[in-house]
């Protein structure tokens, strides 16, 4: 099947694309790995791509004390690669290069994958985990929401009509701090269906369990353990005993990298 018509627009700064991704029918378009497919589907027809990922305001990488700020449309592959500043131990270039295949990360943009809200897309996991916040830019000017917040459910964001992703802002992980990221894939590059990121520092533990049927479950503290993960997700209702199992093993298993 091919796409429907539309029509293509490449702005040339970031307050013109805010303001055609206003417009009716209009739809943002970063790498088109996700909206691609859909737009050949026609499960997406809209009547105007926005496309953003030549913008210069949502390329850039920039790091202060406290942080790292990543442009919206930074790639999987360019992360892989090591162009973000290691803020996390070696965490992000570890799960960007879990992601799909090479093709599919030297399109795919960290920005576009947050938008779209896949529950096992591994950002949505990781970066909530990390406690980033995400910057917007919209007809009413810029707001920042954490991750936790701006993830709503599957495939639904806090993003209002006409708003843009801009930069995700990661914060940098102490350096006593001791990570594990584990997922469960039938073969490599394809989607996880059981995914937990752990992070240990003194003081403070949090684990969040992704690609559920939803939000991803964030635990911290005691809830960590076996019996607070079980009940946590028993809380959310659908998973069956072979399921949940498997979540509980790839739990087990970044708690495991994390202590090691
Ligand atoms: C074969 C295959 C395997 C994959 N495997 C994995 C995997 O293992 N793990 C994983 O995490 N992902 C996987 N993906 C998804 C991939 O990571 C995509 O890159 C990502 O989901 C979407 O990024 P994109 O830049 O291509 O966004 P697009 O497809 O261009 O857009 C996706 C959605 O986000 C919106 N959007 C994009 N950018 C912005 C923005 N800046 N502001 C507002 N809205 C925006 C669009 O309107 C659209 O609704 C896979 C994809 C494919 C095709």
């Amino acid at each position: 099947m091919k796409a429907a018509p539309f029509e293509h627009i490449c702005p040339t700064s970031l307050a013109e694309a805010v303001a055609l991704a206003g417009e009716a029918g209009a739809r943002v378009f970063a790498g088109g790995q996700s909206l691609g497919p859909m737009l050949n589907l026609r499960l997406a027809q809209p009547r105007l791509l926005v496309q953003v990922n030549r913008l210069p305001e949502l390329a850039g990488v920039a790091a202060d004390a406290d942080a790292v700020t990543i442009g919206a449309c930074v790639t999987h592959s360019a992360i892989a690669d090591g162009a973000i500043p290691d803020i996390g131990h070696g965490l992000l270039s570890r799960v960007a290069e879990t992601i799909a295949y090479r093709p599919v990360r030297n399109r795919g943009t960290i920005g576009g994958s947050l938008c779209h809200a896949d529950p096992a897309a591994d950002w949505v996991t990781v970066l909530m985990a990390l406690d980033a916040s995400v910057r917007l830019q919209g007809p009413d000017g810029a707001r920042s929401l954490r991750m936790k917040d701006f993830i709503q459910g599957a495939f639904r964001t806090a993003l209002r009509p006409g708003e843009i992703l801009r930069a995700i802002r990661v914060p940098r992980l102490p350096a006593s701090a001791r990570w594990g990221y584990e997922k469960a894939c039938r073969k490599p590059g394809d989607f996880a269906h059981a995914m937990a990121a752990v992070f240990l520092s003194p003081g403070r533990c949090r684990a969040v369990i992704g690609a559920l049927g939803g939000k991803p479950v964030i635990l911290e503290d005691d809830a960590m353990s076996p019996i607070g993960a079980t009940r946590a997700l028993e809380d959310i209702g659908e998973l069956d005993q072979a399921r949940l199992r498997m979540q509980l093993v790839v739990l087990d298993r970044a708690l495991a990298k994390a202590r090691a």
